[in-house]
Protein backbone atom coordinates (compact mmCIF):
# COMPACT_ATOMS: atom_id res chain seq x y z
CA UNK A 1 0.00 0.00 0.00
CA UNK A 2 0.89 3.97 -1.03
CA UNK A 3 2.87 5.76 1.99
CA UNK A 4 3.68 9.24 1.81
CA UNK A 5 6.86 10.89 3.71
CA UNK A 6 6.98 14.81 4.04
CA UNK A 7 9.80 15.75 1.84
CA UNK A 8 10.97 18.41 4.81
CA UNK A 9 14.39 18.63 3.62
CA UNK A 10 14.38 19.32 0.39
CA UNK A 11 11.47 22.15 2.11
CA UNK A 12 13.99 23.26 4.16
CA UNK A 13 16.37 23.64 0.90
CA UNK A 14 14.10 25.79 -1.23
CA UNK A 15 12.80 27.89 1.52
CA UNK A 16 16.06 28.25 3.59
CA UNK A 17 18.68 28.14 0.88
CA UNK A 18 17.35 28.51 -2.34
CA UNK A 19 14.80 31.76 -1.75
CA UNK A 20 16.28 32.84 1.69
CA UNK A 21 13.06 33.21 2.97
CA UNK A 22 13.64 34.38 6.97
CA UNK A 23 15.98 37.85 4.45
CA UNK A 24 12.51 38.15 2.36
CA UNK A 25 9.98 37.69 5.49
CA UNK A 26 12.23 40.05 7.11
CA UNK A 27 11.99 42.60 4.64
CA UNK A 28 8.62 42.78 4.42
CA UNK A 29 7.19 45.39 6.60
CA UNK A 30 3.53 43.51 6.62
CA UNK A 31 5.86 40.42 8.05
CA UNK A 32 7.52 42.30 10.87
CA UNK A 33 7.44 39.98 13.94
CA UNK A 34 5.15 36.96 12.16
CA UNK A 35 7.69 34.61 11.36
CA UNK A 36 11.21 33.93 11.15
CA UNK A 37 13.15 30.25 10.35
CA UNK A 38 12.31 28.65 14.13
CA UNK A 39 8.69 29.37 14.07
CA UNK A 40 8.65 28.41 10.16
CA UNK A 41 10.22 24.99 10.96
CA UNK A 42 7.91 24.14 13.76
CA UNK A 43 5.02 24.47 11.67
CA UNK A 44 6.27 22.40 9.01
CA UNK A 45 7.40 19.95 11.57
CA UNK A 46 4.05 19.80 13.14
CA UNK A 47 2.35 19.76 9.48
CA UNK A 48 4.67 16.89 8.19
CA UNK A 49 3.60 14.36 11.12
CA UNK A 50 0.01 15.14 10.46
CA UNK A 51 0.62 14.98 6.30
CA UNK A 52 2.04 11.43 7.27
CA UNK A 53 0.28 9.98 10.07
CA UNK A 54 -2.96 11.29 10.07
CA UNK A 55 -4.26 12.33 6.33
CA UNK A 56 -1.98 9.38 4.47
CA UNK A 57 -3.60 6.71 6.19
CA UNK A 58 -6.92 7.61 5.30
CA UNK A 59 -6.42 8.35 1.41
CA UNK A 60 -6.88 4.53 0.60
CA UNK A 61 -10.19 4.44 2.45
CA UNK A 62 -11.35 7.75 0.99
CA UNK A 63 -11.12 6.52 -2.28
CA UNK A 64 -12.17 3.12 -1.65
CA UNK A 65 -15.43 4.41 0.26
CA UNK A 66 -15.61 8.40 -0.64
CA UNK A 67 -18.42 10.48 0.74
CA UNK A 68 -21.63 9.51 0.80
CA UNK A 69 -25.62 11.35 0.40
CA UNK A 70 -28.28 10.41 2.21
CA UNK A 71 -31.49 12.65 2.24
CA UNK A 72 -29.28 15.85 1.29
CA UNK A 73 -26.97 15.13 4.10
CA UNK A 74 -23.38 14.27 2.67
CA UNK A 75 -20.98 12.28 5.40
CA UNK A 76 -17.37 12.63 4.84
CA UNK A 77 -15.31 9.20 4.12
CA UNK A 78 -14.68 6.92 7.40
CA UNK A 79 -12.04 8.99 9.48
CA UNK A 80 -12.50 12.15 7.64
CA UNK A 81 -13.94 14.25 10.48
CA UNK A 82 -11.52 13.25 12.81
CA UNK A 83 -8.41 14.05 10.80
CA UNK A 84 -9.99 17.42 10.04
CA UNK A 85 -10.49 18.40 13.78
CA UNK A 86 -6.70 17.30 14.31
CA UNK A 87 -5.93 19.37 12.03
CA UNK A 88 -7.70 22.50 12.89
CA UNK A 89 -6.85 22.25 16.09
CA UNK A 90 -2.97 22.03 15.22
CA UNK A 91 -3.54 25.28 13.91
CA UNK A 92 -3.02 24.94 10.31
CA UNK A 93 -6.37 25.96 8.96
CA UNK A 94 -5.98 29.70 9.31
CA UNK A 95 -2.25 29.66 8.58
CA UNK A 96 -2.24 32.75 5.54
CA UNK A 97 -5.26 34.42 7.51
CA UNK A 98 -5.83 37.72 8.48
CA UNK A 99 -4.81 38.18 11.91
CA UNK A 100 -7.41 40.91 12.32
CA UNK A 101 -10.13 38.36 12.02
CA UNK A 102 -8.14 34.82 14.10
CA UNK A 103 -5.90 34.44 11.10
CA UNK A 104 -2.17 33.76 11.96
CA UNK A 105 -1.23 36.08 8.59
CA UNK A 106 1.92 33.87 7.82
CA UNK A 107 3.45 33.80 3.94
CA UNK A 108 2.59 32.04 1.09
CA UNK A 109 5.85 30.76 0.65
CA UNK A 110 5.76 28.94 3.84
CA UNK A 111 1.99 28.13 3.58
CA UNK A 112 2.56 26.81 0.38
CA UNK A 113 4.96 23.81 1.51
CA UNK A 114 2.50 23.16 3.98
CA UNK A 115 -0.23 22.58 1.19
CA UNK A 116 2.31 20.11 -0.41
CA UNK A 117 2.35 18.11 2.45
CA UNK A 118 -1.86 17.92 2.80
CA UNK A 119 -1.95 17.48 -0.92
CA UNK A 120 0.44 14.59 -1.22
CA UNK A 121 -0.57 12.82 1.67
CA UNK A 122 -4.62 13.41 0.58
CA UNK A 123 -5.90 15.39 -1.89
CA UNK A 124 -9.26 14.34 -1.62
CA UNK A 125 -9.23 15.97 2.17
CA UNK A 126 -6.74 18.76 1.35
CA UNK A 127 -9.39 20.34 -0.98
CA UNK A 128 -11.39 21.12 2.07
CA UNK A 129 -9.19 23.49 3.82
CA UNK A 130 -7.86 24.61 0.43
CA UNK A 131 -11.40 25.97 -0.72
CA UNK A 132 -11.89 27.19 2.54
CA UNK A 133 -8.80 29.13 2.36
CA UNK A 134 -9.71 30.26 -0.81
CA UNK A 135 -13.38 31.79 0.25
CA UNK A 136 -11.61 33.73 3.17
CA UNK A 137 -9.66 35.13 0.82
CA UNK A 138 -12.02 36.55 -1.20
CA UNK A 139 -14.17 37.34 1.93
CA UNK A 140 -10.96 39.54 3.50
CA UNK A 141 -10.46 41.27 0.35
CA UNK A 142 -14.04 42.46 -1.28
CA UNK A 143 -16.05 41.64 2.12
CA UNK A 144 -17.87 44.19 4.39
CA UNK A 145 -16.56 44.44 8.31
CA UNK A 146 -19.53 42.98 9.19
CA UNK A 147 -19.13 39.85 6.79
CA UNK A 148 -15.60 39.39 7.99
CA UNK A 149 -16.25 40.06 11.20
CA UNK A 150 -19.50 37.70 11.03
CA UNK A 151 -17.59 35.25 9.13
CA UNK A 152 -14.04 34.87 9.14
CA UNK A 153 -12.97 33.69 12.30
CA UNK A 154 -14.55 30.40 12.55
CA UNK A 155 -13.47 29.84 9.08
CA UNK A 156 -10.07 30.45 9.81
CA UNK A 157 -10.40 28.26 12.73
CA UNK A 158 -12.21 25.88 11.18
CA UNK A 159 -15.32 25.64 12.84
CA UNK A 160 -17.22 26.65 9.65
CA UNK A 161 -15.65 25.41 6.18
CA UNK A 162 -16.17 27.51 2.49
CA UNK A 163 -17.40 26.22 -0.96
CA UNK A 164 -16.76 27.97 -3.91
CA UNK A 165 -19.94 27.75 -6.30
CA UNK A 166 -19.30 28.84 -9.67
CA UNK A 167 -20.03 26.33 -12.02
CA UNK A 168 -23.45 25.40 -13.47
CA UNK A 169 -25.17 22.85 -16.19
CA UNK A 170 -24.45 24.45 -19.18
CA UNK A 171 -21.75 27.43 -17.86
CA UNK A 172 -17.81 26.23 -16.91
CA UNK A 173 -15.27 27.67 -18.41
CA UNK A 174 -18.06 30.45 -19.81
CA UNK A 175 -19.03 32.16 -16.15
CA UNK A 176 -20.83 34.90 -18.85
CA UNK A 177 -23.25 32.89 -19.50
CA UNK A 178 -24.74 32.23 -15.71
CA UNK A 179 -28.64 31.81 -14.75
CA UNK A 180 -28.30 31.66 -11.10
CA UNK A 181 -30.38 34.89 -9.79
CA UNK A 182 -30.01 36.99 -6.77
CA UNK A 183 -32.66 38.98 -6.01
CA UNK A 184 -32.72 41.97 -3.33
CA UNK A 185 -34.90 41.51 -0.24
CA UNK A 186 -35.70 45.04 1.81
CA UNK A 187 -33.35 44.38 4.44
CA UNK A 188 -30.50 44.90 2.07
CA UNK A 189 -29.73 40.43 1.54
CA UNK A 190 -30.44 38.69 -1.43
CA UNK A 191 -32.37 36.08 -2.58
CA UNK A 192 -30.69 33.54 -4.52
CA UNK A 193 -32.47 30.96 -7.24
CA UNK A 194 -30.38 28.57 -9.27
CA UNK A 195 -28.43 25.34 -9.62
CA UNK A 196 -24.93 24.72 -9.56
CA UNK A 197 -22.80 21.60 -10.16
CA UNK A 198 -19.59 20.39 -9.14
CA UNK A 199 -19.34 22.15 -6.24
CA UNK A 200 -16.36 20.73 -4.09
CA UNK A 201 -17.03 19.91 -0.66
CA UNK A 202 -20.10 21.93 -0.94
CA UNK A 203 -21.82 19.49 1.41
CA UNK A 204 -19.85 17.43 4.20
CA UNK A 205 -20.66 17.03 8.46
CA UNK A 206 -16.95 17.95 8.73
CA UNK A 207 -17.56 21.50 10.06
CA UNK A 208 -20.46 22.63 11.51
CA UNK A 209 -21.23 25.13 9.01
CA UNK A 210 -20.88 25.85 5.66
CA UNK A 211 -19.93 29.17 3.89
CA UNK A 212 -21.11 28.99 0.29
CA UNK A 213 -19.33 31.97 -2.20
CA UNK A 214 -22.10 32.29 -5.26
CA UNK A 215 -21.95 33.76 -8.23
CA UNK A 216 -25.23 34.98 -9.53
CA UNK A 217 -27.32 38.12 -11.67
CA UNK A 218 -29.09 40.33 -10.33
CA UNK A 219 -32.37 41.07 -12.27
CA UNK A 220 -31.10 44.03 -14.06
CA UNK A 221 -27.23 42.69 -14.53
CA UNK A 222 -25.88 43.63 -17.82
CA UNK A 223 -25.60 40.52 -19.95
CA UNK A 224 -22.21 38.52 -19.95
CA UNK A 225 -19.32 38.64 -17.33
CA UNK A 226 -20.07 42.30 -16.36
CA UNK A 227 -23.09 41.34 -15.28
CA UNK A 228 -21.65 38.25 -12.39
CA UNK A 229 -22.42 39.60 -8.89
CA UNK A 230 -20.47 37.20 -5.78
CA UNK A 231 -22.88 36.59 -2.91
CA UNK A 232 -22.01 34.88 0.70
CA UNK A 233 -24.65 32.10 0.94
CA UNK A 234 -24.11 29.94 4.45
CA UNK A 235 -25.62 26.80 4.87
CA UNK A 236 -26.97 27.84 8.19
CA UNK A 237 -28.03 31.30 9.21
CA UNK A 238 -25.96 33.00 11.82
CA UNK A 239 -27.54 34.95 14.42
CA UNK A 240 -26.60 38.14 15.64
CA UNK A 241 -24.82 36.54 18.27
CA UNK A 242 -22.85 34.44 16.22
CA UNK A 243 -25.04 31.37 16.94
CA UNK A 244 -26.17 29.19 14.18
CA UNK A 245 -29.73 29.74 13.24
CA UNK A 246 -32.16 28.10 10.94
CA UNK A 247 -31.32 25.78 7.88
CA UNK A 248 -30.94 27.85 4.13
CA UNK A 249 -33.08 27.14 1.69
CA UNK A 250 -30.32 25.20 -0.03
CA UNK A 251 -29.45 21.85 -0.53
CA UNK A 252 -27.48 19.10 -2.07
CA UNK A 253 -29.31 17.55 -5.05
CA UNK A 254 -26.33 14.73 -5.52
CA UNK A 255 -23.02 14.00 -5.68
CA UNK A 256 -20.92 12.59 -8.44
CA UNK A 257 -19.42 9.57 -9.23
CA UNK A 258 -15.65 10.19 -10.44
CA UNK A 259 -12.73 8.74 -11.61
CA UNK A 260 -10.23 10.43 -8.94
CA UNK A 261 -10.45 12.18 -5.61
CA UNK A 262 -13.36 10.33 -4.69
CA UNK A 263 -13.00 10.62 -0.89
CA UNK A 264 -14.19 14.26 -1.76
CA UNK A 265 -18.15 15.18 -2.16
CA UNK A 266 -18.49 16.87 -5.79
CA UNK A 267 -22.06 17.86 -5.04
CA UNK A 268 -24.94 19.54 -7.31
CA UNK A 269 -26.21 22.44 -4.84
CA UNK A 270 -29.60 23.73 -5.29
CA UNK A 271 -30.27 27.48 -4.03
CA UNK A 272 -34.47 27.93 -4.25
CA UNK A 273 -34.29 31.94 -2.98
CA UNK A 274 -31.10 31.06 0.05
CA UNK A 275 -30.46 34.02 2.17
CA UNK A 276 -27.64 35.49 0.98
CA UNK A 277 -25.15 38.91 1.37
CA UNK A 278 -23.21 40.78 -2.04
CA UNK A 279 -19.50 40.55 -1.67
CA UNK A 280 -18.00 43.63 -2.80
CA UNK A 281 -19.97 45.56 -5.40
CA UNK A 282 -22.60 44.68 -7.74
CA UNK A 283 -21.94 43.39 -10.99
CA UNK A 284 -17.99 43.26 -10.34
CA UNK A 285 -18.28 39.70 -8.80
CA UNK A 286 -15.78 37.99 -11.13
CA UNK A 287 -13.12 40.38 -9.99
CA UNK A 288 -13.85 39.06 -6.33
CA UNK A 289 -13.67 35.72 -7.73
CA UNK A 290 -10.43 36.30 -9.24
CA UNK A 291 -9.09 37.02 -5.80
CA UNK A 292 -9.74 33.62 -5.02
CA UNK A 293 -8.51 31.94 -8.25
CA UNK A 294 -5.69 32.86 -8.53
CA UNK A 295 -4.45 32.33 -5.03
CA UNK A 296 -6.47 28.32 -5.53
CA UNK A 297 -4.81 28.69 -9.45
CA UNK A 298 -1.43 28.46 -7.73
CA UNK A 299 -3.00 25.93 -5.11
CA UNK A 300 -3.98 23.44 -7.83
CA UNK A 301 -0.15 23.35 -8.93
CA UNK A 302 0.58 23.04 -5.57
CA UNK A 303 -1.98 19.40 -5.25
CA UNK A 304 -0.11 18.37 -8.40
CA UNK A 305 3.24 18.78 -7.08
CA UNK A 306 2.40 16.90 -3.74
CA UNK A 307 0.35 13.69 -4.99
CA UNK A 308 3.32 13.12 -7.87
CA UNK A 309 5.95 13.54 -4.83
CA UNK A 310 3.77 10.52 -3.32
CA UNK A 311 3.66 8.67 -5.94
CA UNK A 312 7.99 9.05 -6.77
CA UNK A 313 8.74 8.20 -3.44
CA UNK A 314 6.94 4.74 -4.01
CA UNK A 315 8.10 4.05 -6.91
CA UNK A 316 11.61 4.24 -5.65
CA UNK A 317 11.08 1.88 -2.61
CA UNK A 318 9.45 -0.46 -5.55
CA UNK A 319 12.21 0.06 -7.60
CA UNK A 320 14.80 -0.47 -5.26
CA UNK A 321 12.87 -3.83 -4.56
CA UNK A 322 11.76 -5.66 -7.62
CA UNK A 323 14.46 -8.26 -9.15
CA UNK A 324 14.23 -8.17 -12.90
CA UNK A 325 16.46 -9.02 -15.09
CA UNK A 326 20.26 -7.98 -14.94
CA UNK A 327 22.28 -4.50 -15.31
CA UNK A 328 23.16 -4.16 -18.92
CA UNK A 329 26.79 -3.41 -17.35
CA UNK A 330 26.67 -7.19 -15.88
CA UNK A 331 24.78 -8.24 -12.76
CA UNK A 332 25.22 -5.94 -9.38
CA UNK A 333 22.91 -8.05 -6.58
CA UNK A 334 25.18 -10.89 -7.49
CA UNK A 335 23.27 -12.83 -4.56
CA UNK A 336 20.09 -12.87 -6.07
CA UNK A 337 18.23 -13.91 -8.73
CA UNK A 338 18.23 -10.77 -10.46
CA UNK A 339 19.20 -7.34 -10.13
CA UNK A 340 16.75 -4.81 -8.76
CA UNK A 341 14.89 -2.52 -11.31
CA UNK A 342 16.36 0.70 -10.54
CA UNK A 343 19.79 -0.22 -12.25
CA UNK A 344 17.75 -0.20 -15.74
CA UNK A 345 18.20 3.01 -17.49
CA UNK A 346 14.36 3.54 -18.54
CA UNK A 347 13.48 2.73 -15.02
CA UNK A 348 16.14 5.53 -14.01
CA UNK A 349 14.46 7.94 -16.97
CA UNK A 350 11.44 7.26 -15.11
CA UNK A 351 12.22 8.19 -11.43
CA UNK A 352 14.96 11.02 -12.64
CA UNK A 353 11.83 12.52 -14.56
CA UNK A 354 9.68 12.34 -11.70
CA UNK A 355 12.12 14.20 -9.29
CA UNK A 356 12.88 16.37 -11.52
CA UNK A 357 9.41 17.58 -12.37
CA UNK A 358 8.59 17.60 -8.47
CA UNK A 359 11.69 19.04 -7.16
CA UNK A 360 12.06 22.10 -10.13
CA UNK A 361 7.90 22.53 -9.38
CA UNK A 362 8.44 23.14 -5.53
CA UNK A 363 11.17 25.39 -6.14
CA UNK A 364 8.80 27.27 -9.18
CA UNK A 365 6.11 26.93 -7.22
CA UNK A 366 7.70 28.92 -4.16
CA UNK A 367 9.00 31.37 -6.37
CA UNK A 368 5.57 32.31 -7.49
CA UNK A 369 4.84 32.44 -3.86
CA UNK A 370 7.41 34.91 -3.26
CA UNK A 371 5.72 37.23 -5.32
CA UNK A 372 2.67 36.73 -4.07
CA UNK A 373 4.43 37.70 -0.52
CA UNK A 374 6.03 40.85 -1.62
CA UNK A 375 2.38 42.09 -3.85
CA UNK A 376 0.74 41.42 -0.41
CA UNK A 377 2.98 42.29 2.49
CA UNK A 378 5.52 44.58 1.23
CA UNK A 379 4.91 48.51 1.79
CA UNK A 380 6.36 49.63 -1.82
CA UNK A 381 4.31 50.49 -4.36
CA UNK A 382 6.23 50.48 -6.67
CA UNK A 383 7.44 46.31 -5.44
CA UNK A 384 4.01 45.74 -5.01
CA UNK A 385 3.22 46.29 -8.42
CA UNK A 386 6.27 44.74 -9.92
CA UNK A 387 5.02 41.15 -8.08
CA UNK A 388 1.88 41.68 -9.22
CA UNK A 389 2.64 41.72 -12.26
CA UNK A 390 5.43 38.54 -12.15
CA UNK A 391 2.46 37.03 -10.51
CA UNK A 392 -0.74 37.78 -13.05
CA UNK A 393 2.19 36.22 -15.61
CA UNK A 394 2.84 33.40 -13.66
CA UNK A 395 0.15 31.96 -12.18
CA UNK A 396 -1.47 30.36 -15.23
CA UNK A 397 2.05 28.54 -15.77
CA UNK A 398 1.89 27.27 -12.62
CA UNK A 399 -1.22 26.15 -12.56
CA UNK A 400 -0.84 24.43 -15.77
CA UNK A 401 2.85 23.52 -16.32
CA UNK A 402 2.94 22.01 -12.49
CA UNK A 403 -0.20 19.80 -13.00
CA UNK A 404 1.01 18.85 -16.43
CA UNK A 405 4.32 17.40 -15.62
CA UNK A 406 2.20 15.79 -12.70
CA UNK A 407 0.30 13.96 -14.77
CA UNK A 408 3.27 12.33 -16.84
CA UNK A 409 5.04 12.13 -13.34
CA UNK A 410 2.22 10.02 -11.70
CA UNK A 411 2.17 8.10 -15.24
CA UNK A 412 5.68 7.27 -14.50
CA UNK A 413 5.30 5.99 -11.06
CA UNK A 414 2.72 3.33 -12.35
CA UNK A 415 4.83 2.53 -14.89
CA UNK A 416 8.02 1.80 -12.81
CA UNK A 417 5.71 -0.72 -11.23
CA UNK A 418 5.04 -2.70 -13.82
CA UNK A 419 1.78 -4.76 -14.28
CA UNK A 420 1.18 -4.23 -10.44
CA UNK A 421 0.79 -0.63 -11.32
CA UNK A 422 -2.11 -0.93 -12.28
CA UNK A 423 -3.46 -2.67 -9.76
CA UNK A 424 -5.53 -0.97 -6.86
CA UNK A 425 -3.97 -3.14 -4.20
CA UNK A 426 -0.46 -0.70 -4.78
CA UNK A 427 -2.09 2.53 -4.90
CA UNK A 428 -0.13 3.56 -7.46
CA UNK A 429 -2.97 4.30 -10.38
CA UNK A 430 -4.75 6.26 -7.68
CA UNK A 431 -2.42 8.87 -7.95
CA UNK A 432 -3.02 8.95 -11.76
CA UNK A 433 -6.52 8.75 -11.24
CA UNK A 434 -6.43 11.83 -8.37
CA UNK A 435 -4.28 14.05 -10.40
CA UNK A 436 -6.03 14.41 -13.65
CA UNK A 437 -8.65 16.53 -12.33
CA UNK A 438 -5.89 19.54 -11.46
CA UNK A 439 -5.75 19.74 -15.38
CA UNK A 440 -9.47 20.38 -15.28
CA UNK A 441 -10.27 22.34 -12.37
CA UNK A 442 -10.16 25.87 -11.86
CA UNK A 443 -9.80 26.47 -15.30
CA UNK A 444 -8.80 23.90 -18.05
CA UNK A 445 -5.13 23.79 -18.98
CA UNK A 446 -6.46 24.68 -22.38
CA UNK A 447 -7.69 28.00 -20.92
CA UNK A 448 -4.73 28.66 -18.71
CA UNK A 449 -2.60 28.81 -22.05
CA UNK A 450 -4.50 31.23 -23.27
CA UNK A 451 -4.53 33.15 -20.69
CA UNK A 452 -0.72 33.20 -20.48
CA UNK A 453 -0.62 34.20 -24.12
CA UNK A 454 -3.34 35.77 -24.78
CA UNK A 455 -4.00 38.22 -21.51
CA UNK A 456 -1.13 37.78 -19.75
CA UNK A 457 1.70 38.61 -22.85
CA UNK A 458 0.10 39.61 -26.10
CA UNK A 459 -2.20 41.61 -23.62
CA UNK A 460 0.06 43.85 -22.80
CA UNK A 461 2.80 43.62 -25.37
CA UNK A 462 5.25 41.46 -23.96
CA UNK A 463 5.53 43.89 -20.73
CA UNK A 464 5.21 41.34 -17.92
CA UNK A 465 6.79 39.08 -19.96
CA UNK A 466 10.15 41.45 -19.95
CA UNK A 467 10.11 41.27 -16.28
CA UNK A 468 10.52 38.10 -16.12
CA UNK A 469 12.99 37.82 -18.87
CA UNK A 470 15.17 40.63 -16.79
CA UNK A 471 14.68 38.63 -13.62
CA UNK A 472 16.50 35.78 -15.14
CA UNK A 473 18.96 37.75 -16.57
CA UNK A 474 20.07 39.69 -13.30
CA UNK A 475 20.21 36.26 -12.16
CA UNK A 476 22.52 34.99 -15.23
CA UNK A 477 24.91 37.83 -14.81
CA UNK A 478 25.31 36.50 -10.78
CA UNK A 479 27.34 33.86 -12.20
CA UNK A 480 29.36 35.47 -15.18
CA UNK A 481 33.09 34.22 -14.57
CA UNK A 482 31.74 30.94 -12.55
CA UNK A 483 33.20 28.48 -14.66
CA UNK A 484 31.46 25.59 -12.56
CA UNK A 485 28.47 26.62 -13.53
CA UNK A 486 28.29 26.93 -17.12
CA UNK A 487 27.15 23.58 -17.92
CA UNK A 488 24.08 25.40 -16.29
CA UNK A 489 23.82 28.78 -17.34
CA UNK A 490 24.37 27.99 -20.94
CA UNK A 491 21.59 25.59 -21.52
CA UNK A 492 19.52 28.62 -19.73
CA UNK A 493 20.67 30.97 -21.55
CA UNK A 494 19.48 28.88 -24.92
CA UNK A 495 16.04 28.65 -24.06
CA UNK A 496 15.93 32.23 -22.40
CA UNK A 497 16.67 33.13 -26.00
CA UNK A 498 14.61 30.79 -28.03
CA UNK A 499 11.56 32.02 -25.86
CA UNK A 500 12.70 35.39 -26.27
CA UNK A 501 12.23 35.11 -30.21
CA UNK A 502 9.29 32.36 -29.68
CA UNK A 503 7.21 35.17 -27.79
CA UNK A 504 7.81 38.09 -30.14
CA UNK A 505 6.47 35.31 -33.13
CA UNK A 506 3.27 34.47 -31.65
CA UNK A 507 2.53 37.92 -30.93
CA UNK A 508 3.43 39.12 -34.93
CA UNK A 509 1.26 36.43 -36.51
CA UNK A 510 -1.69 37.21 -33.91
CA UNK A 511 -1.45 40.50 -35.80
CA UNK A 512 -2.56 38.61 -39.13
CA UNK A 513 -4.69 35.59 -37.99
CA UNK A 514 -6.50 35.50 -34.43
CA UNK A 515 -6.49 31.83 -34.32
CA UNK A 516 -2.74 31.81 -33.51
CA UNK A 517 -2.50 32.37 -30.28
CA UNK A 518 -4.83 29.99 -28.96
CA UNK A 519 -3.59 27.74 -31.76
CA UNK A 520 0.11 28.05 -30.19
CA UNK A 521 -0.91 29.01 -26.55
CA UNK A 522 -0.39 25.11 -24.94
CA UNK A 523 2.61 24.06 -26.45
CA UNK A 524 3.86 27.87 -25.89
CA UNK A 525 3.26 27.65 -22.31
CA UNK A 526 4.98 24.65 -21.96
CA UNK A 527 8.34 26.01 -23.77
CA UNK A 528 7.61 28.99 -21.28
CA UNK A 529 7.84 26.65 -18.32
CA UNK A 530 10.63 24.31 -19.63
CA UNK A 531 12.56 27.28 -19.48
CA UNK A 532 11.25 28.90 -16.09
CA UNK A 533 12.11 25.10 -14.84
CA UNK A 534 15.80 25.80 -16.64
CA UNK A 535 16.15 28.94 -14.43
CA UNK A 536 14.65 26.77 -10.79
CA UNK A 537 17.55 24.04 -11.40
CA UNK A 538 20.30 26.43 -12.32
CA UNK A 539 19.26 28.94 -9.58
CA UNK A 540 19.43 25.69 -7.18
CA UNK A 541 22.34 24.09 -8.72
CA UNK A 542 24.05 27.59 -8.10
CA UNK A 543 23.39 26.75 -4.25
CA UNK A 544 24.42 22.98 -4.11
CA UNK A 545 27.27 23.05 -6.24
CA UNK A 546 29.82 24.14 -3.75
CA UNK A 547 28.23 21.89 -1.05
CA UNK A 548 28.58 18.32 -2.69
CA UNK A 549 31.21 17.80 -0.11
CA UNK A 550 29.04 18.24 2.80
CA UNK A 551 25.81 16.11 1.83
CA UNK A 552 24.66 13.48 -0.13
CA UNK A 553 21.79 15.82 -0.52
CA UNK A 554 23.98 18.62 -2.67
CA UNK A 555 25.43 15.74 -4.80
CA UNK A 556 21.53 14.06 -5.77
CA UNK A 557 20.44 18.01 -6.10
CA UNK A 558 23.44 18.74 -8.91
CA UNK A 559 22.96 15.72 -10.52
CA UNK A 560 19.20 16.25 -11.10
CA UNK A 561 19.90 19.65 -12.32
CA UNK A 562 22.12 17.78 -14.67
CA UNK A 563 19.34 15.64 -15.94
CA UNK A 564 17.16 18.12 -16.19
CA UNK A 565 19.40 20.50 -18.29
CA UNK A 566 20.23 17.29 -20.46
CA UNK A 567 17.33 15.18 -20.94
CA UNK A 568 13.97 17.47 -20.39
CA UNK A 569 15.11 20.97 -21.21
CA UNK A 570 15.76 19.78 -24.84
CA UNK A 571 11.89 19.27 -25.43
CA UNK A 572 11.64 22.71 -25.67
CA UNK A 573 13.08 22.67 -29.09
CA UNK A 574 10.19 20.42 -30.72
CA UNK A 575 7.80 22.16 -29.24
CA UNK A 576 9.12 25.68 -30.45
CA UNK A 577 8.58 23.73 -34.11
CA UNK A 578 5.11 22.70 -33.14
CA UNK A 579 4.44 26.52 -32.36
CA UNK A 580 5.84 27.55 -35.29
CA UNK A 581 3.81 24.98 -37.40
CA UNK A 582 0.87 27.78 -36.35
CA UNK A 583 -2.53 27.57 -37.03
CA UNK A 584 -3.44 26.61 -39.97
CA UNK A 585 -2.78 22.91 -40.17
CA UNK A 586 -5.84 23.27 -37.49
CA UNK A 587 -8.21 24.29 -39.91
CA UNK A 588 -7.56 21.76 -42.34
CA UNK A 589 -11.15 20.53 -42.12
CA UNK A 590 -14.20 21.51 -42.75
CA UNK A 591 -16.36 20.63 -39.53
CA UNK A 592 -18.43 18.39 -40.79
CA UNK A 593 -14.82 16.37 -42.47
CA UNK A 594 -14.11 15.55 -38.04
CA UNK A 595 -16.84 12.65 -38.74
CA UNK A 596 -15.40 9.10 -39.14
CA UNK A 597 -18.35 6.63 -39.67
C1 LIG B 1 -14.19 17.03 -9.56
C2 LIG B 1 -14.53 18.45 -9.92
C3 LIG B 1 -14.51 19.42 -8.95
C4 LIG B 1 -14.88 20.74 -9.26
N1 LIG B 1 -14.96 21.68 -8.26
C5 LIG B 1 -15.56 22.87 -8.54
C6 LIG B 1 -15.91 23.78 -7.49
O1 LIG B 1 -15.62 23.56 -6.32
N2 LIG B 1 -16.57 24.91 -7.82
C7 LIG B 1 -16.91 25.22 -9.11
O2 LIG B 1 -17.53 26.25 -9.34
N3 LIG B 1 -16.57 24.40 -10.14
C8 LIG B 1 -15.92 23.23 -9.88
N4 LIG B 1 -15.61 22.36 -10.90
C9 LIG B 1 -15.90 22.77 -12.27
C10 LIG B 1 -14.66 23.01 -13.11
O3 LIG B 1 -14.00 24.16 -12.69
C11 LIG B 1 -15.10 23.04 -14.58
O4 LIG B 1 -15.47 21.72 -14.93
C12 LIG B 1 -14.02 23.55 -15.51
O5 LIG B 1 -13.77 24.91 -15.27
C13 LIG B 1 -14.39 23.37 -16.99
O6 LIG B 1 -15.70 23.76 -17.26
P1 LIG B 1 -16.68 22.77 -18.05
O7 LIG B 1 -16.61 21.45 -17.36
O8 LIG B 1 -18.01 23.40 -18.16
O9 LIG B 1 -16.02 22.63 -19.48
P2 LIG B 1 -16.28 23.57 -20.75
O10 LIG B 1 -16.18 24.99 -20.34
O11 LIG B 1 -17.51 23.13 -21.43
O12 LIG B 1 -15.02 23.22 -21.66
C14 LIG B 1 -14.96 22.04 -22.48
C15 LIG B 1 -13.64 22.07 -23.26
O13 LIG B 1 -13.62 23.20 -24.13
C16 LIG B 1 -12.48 24.00 -23.90
N5 LIG B 1 -12.83 25.41 -24.07
C17 LIG B 1 -13.90 26.07 -23.59
N6 LIG B 1 -13.84 27.36 -23.94
C18 LIG B 1 -12.71 27.52 -24.65
C19 LIG B 1 -12.07 28.64 -25.28
N7 LIG B 1 -12.59 29.87 -25.21
N8 LIG B 1 -10.91 28.43 -25.93
C20 LIG B 1 -10.34 27.21 -25.95
N9 LIG B 1 -10.90 26.13 -25.39
C21 LIG B 1 -12.06 26.29 -24.74
C22 LIG B 1 -12.05 23.68 -22.48
O14 LIG B 1 -10.66 23.93 -22.25
C23 LIG B 1 -12.40 22.20 -22.37
O15 LIG B 1 -11.36 21.43 -22.89
C24 LIG B 1 -15.20 21.07 -10.60
C25 LIG B 1 -15.16 20.08 -11.59
C26 LIG B 1 -14.86 18.79 -11.27
C27 LIG B 1 -14.91 17.74 -12.35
Amino acid sequence: MADYKAPLRDMRFVLNEVFEADKLWASLAGLQGAVDTETAEAILETCGQIASEVLAPLNRNGDEVGSTWKDGEVTAAPGFKEAYQTYVEAGLNGLGGNPDFGGMGMPKTLVGQVEEMVQGANMSFGLAPMLTAGACLSLNYHGSQELKEKYLPNMYSGVWAGAMDLTEPHAGTDLGIIRTKAEPNADGSYNVTGTKIFITWGEHDMAENIIHLVLAKLPDAPAGPKGISLFLVPKFLVNEDGSLGERNAMGCGSIEHKMGIKGSATCVMNFDGAKGWLVGEENKGLACMFTMMNYERLGVGIQGIGAAEASYQNAVAYARERLQSRAPTGAVAKDKVADPIIVHPDVRRMLMTMRAFNEGGRAFSTYVAKWLDIAKFSDNSEDQQHADAMLALLTPVAKALLTDNALESAIAGQQVFGGHGFIREWGQEQYVRDIRITQIYEGTNGIQALDLIGRKIAGNNGAFYKLFEADINAFIATQAGNDAMAEFIEPLKAALENLNDLTQWVMDQAKNNPNEIGASSVEYLHVFGLTALAYMWAKMAAVALPKTGEEAFYKAKVGTARFFMKRLLPRYIGLTAAVRGGAEPLYELEEEMFETA
